[in-house]
């Protein structure tokens, strides 16, 4: 059975690996390196945070959720 992740399915909205129409920016994770594609609005807000001082402000999908975590258990 195929698991299919937010990260590999370009039919679902959401960062994808690779490039597709939607997902033409490239991003890097500031967490765990890795690069993403994602769409206009993704990429303007983490250009932004870039712009004001940020390096690598972008979380891909599985850190967001690490992030949380930590957030939570204070
Ligand atoms: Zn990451």
């Amino acid at each position: 059975m195929m698991i299919v992740t937010p990260q590999n399915n370009p039919a679902k909205p959401g960062p994808t690996s690779f490039m597709t129409e939607r997902n033409a920016h490239e991003v890097r994770c500031g967490m765990c390196r890795r690069e993403f594609y994602v769409d206009e609005e993704t990429y303007r807000s983490a250009s932004e945070a870039i712009e004001s001082g940020l390096d690598d402000p972008y979380r891909c999908e599985v850190c967001a959720e690490e992030y949380d975590d930590l957030a939570y258990e204070g």
